[in-house]
């Protein structure tokens, strides 16, 4: 390390500056001062600037590097430290006396968080929808860090608001959303989808408004009536937003899936007349393209037509399938996608990027109206009239990242079909899993692979050949998980389906091969077998 990347090690340490007595002195003597002007200076060797260039280059680097030996290294996506050992050594540091330096604290780092991090780039990460990230997006995210805009108004931005703009236009173009389509990036699918349902929630209050009889009724009196419809298999994230937009968990009205998790069409159509009849207002029809657990796309073309005939807003939850709109196999998924009045997608899912990374797109630009706030100090509605470019009018965020650099750089240097093969790849890696489960009598696969999730149960046959019981596959499954996390050697997630405990693949490795995944097989399977031997599950046989 040279001289120069080596802060000033005496000025960093408190011991040198006693400020135990907090209290303001009435006059500041002087050898405070000195000591004052020494730990600025030293500060300032820490600030971001000309001055400090090479500075910066040498701490990322070894801090970038500090994560490429890392991972070099790293041959399990888990090492299985349980959160008491972790506390433990995260409550250990004296946050109040900083390190000598960089290389110091990244050593430090590898104890309180690099070893036993989980990491998704790991074949045998198979949970959830996290994804390995690409290279250019990484580059993405240390540029839009450095330079810090800050996407709510023109003047914090200037250039990055066009690129986030021209990154919207282009995914509601490969949504096919129209020529008025416009959105904004958020922080994750379940700010897009609270984002969208308060524009349907904020667009339906309008239209009461128009009622004389309602006229001078406060917000909270015009919620009453309002209701969401979506699936059983739909994100929680739709159940959040209502209670958080006021209109109550129980305002968003279940709808039966038929047998492949994609919401019945006949059972909507019902349960928006039974409400229409019962005299409530349907508000909006959340469709999911790519449940969280089956990876489903709902028919979205018949949930269009029913919207409209209602007239309820129609809101696509794409925070997983999104990913299909740059496929080479399988775009054909999102076939009525472009009659949506707003749609999800996460690009921190199938899209590769690292969280957070999303967006929301809507389909009549003049919708985002009903968010729309100014203020003085910040966005002034002159400026709204002068056509300055203020981001912050869309969002629900002020102070927002400039997380559209990441995908832009992605598509610069990889290009959208490379992304889309990545995700074909997942795809067609858990339908070769599929088959494979399907053949195998120790495992139940609760249904076949729409997108890449697999969510299946271990359940042999015992002695007699019957298979083990509802109840003992119900205890040793949630077991096997977390036996498997505990050895670190693999992650899986796990969900319930129609009560009973199931395991889950979630695939989202390109790079993972079958060879892999059948390895977690066995691993599941070995471990199974062991907590049945053990008696640490009830061996009960029969369904
Ligand atoms: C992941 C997911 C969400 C939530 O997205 P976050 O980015 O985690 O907030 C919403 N809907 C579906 C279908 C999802 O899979």
């Amino acid at each position: 390390m040279t001289r120069r990347d080596q802060p000033n090690q005496r000025s960093e340490q408190p011991v040198d500056h006693p400020r135990a007595d907090r209290r303001l002195p009435e006059t500041i003597p002087d050898q405070d001062f000195a000591g004052r002007v020494e730990l600025a200076l030293a500060a300032g060797n820490h600030l971001f600037n000309p001055r400090n260039s090479a500075r910066y280059v040498a701490q990322v680097l070894q801090g970038v590097t500090a994560v490429a030996t890392k991972v070099e290294r790293t041959t399990a996506p888990f090492t299985g430290i349980t959160p008491s050992e972790i506390q433990a050594r995260v409550a250990a540091v004296d946050l109040d006396t900083p390190l000598p330096d960089t290389a110091t604290a990244l050593q430090e780092l590898e104890d309180v968080y690099l070893r036993d991090a989980v990491y998704f780039h790991s074949p045998k990460y198979a949970a959830h929808l996290n994804c390995p990230v690409v290279i250019p997006a990484l580059v993405g995210e240390a540029v839009l860090s450095a330079v810090n805009s800050s996407l709510d108004t023109w003047d914090q931005s200037a250039g990055a608001t066009m690129i986030e703009r021209r990154l919207v236009d282009w995914t509601a173009e490969r949504l096919q959303l129209g020529d008025a389509a416009d959105g904004v990036f958020t922080s994750g699918g379940s700010q897009s989808n609270l984002q969208a349902l308060l524009i349907a929630r904020n667009h339906a209050v309008a239209a009461l408004r128009q009622d004389p009889a309602r006229n001078g009724l406060r917000l909270p009196a015009l919620l009453d009536s309002l209701r969401i419809f979506s699936s059983a298999d739909s994100h929680f994230s739709v159940q959040k937003s209502a209670s958080m937009l006021g209109l109550g968990f129980d305002a968003v009205i279940t709808v039966p899936c038929t047998a492949d998790h994609r919401m019945d069409p006949a059972a909507l159509a019902t349960a928006m007349a039974e409400a229409h009849d019962g005299g409530l207002i349907p508000m909006a029809v959340v469709g999911t393209a790519g449940t969280t657990d089956f990876g489903a796309v709902d028919p979205l073309a018949e949930l269009a037509a029913l919207s409209r005939a209602h007239g309820a807003w129609f809101h696509v939850d794409a925070a997983y399938g999104g990913g299909l709109m740059l496929s080479g196999r399988y775009r054909h998924l999102l076939d009525g996608i472009s009659l949506a009045d707003s749609v999800t997608v996460d690009f921190h899912k199938t899209f590769f990027q690292p969280v957070s990374s999303s967006a929301l797109l809507v389909r009549e630009s003049a919708m985002l109206r009903h968010i729309t706030y100014y203020a003085d100090y910040l966005n002034p509605e002159s400026a709204a009239l002068a056509d300055i470019p203020n981001q912050v009018d869309k969002s629900i965020q002020t102070t927002r990242r400039f997380d559209a650099l990441k995908l832009w750089l992605t598509l610069r240097i990889m290009g959208a079909d490379a992304i889309g093969a990545l995700f074909d790849e997942a795809i067609d890696l858990a339908g070769r899993v599929g088959a494979l489960l399907d053949s195998d009598d120790d495992f139940e696969l609760a249904a076949p692979p729409q997108l890449s999730t697999l969510v299946f149960r271990y359940r042999p046959r015992t002695e007699g050949g019957a298979r083990l019981s509802e109840d003992g596959a119900d205890a040793l499954n949630p077991a096997i998980r977390a036996a498997v996390f505990a050895s670190g050697e693999a992650v899986v997630a796990g969900t319930r389906v129609g009560g009973r405990h199931y395991l889950k693949f979630t695939l989202l490795n390109a790079e993972a091969t079958l060879g892999d995944i059948a390895g977690i097989i066995n691993l599941l399977r070995r471990t199974g077998a062991g907590l049945l031997r053990n008696g640490a599950v009830r061996n009960g046989a029969g369904a």
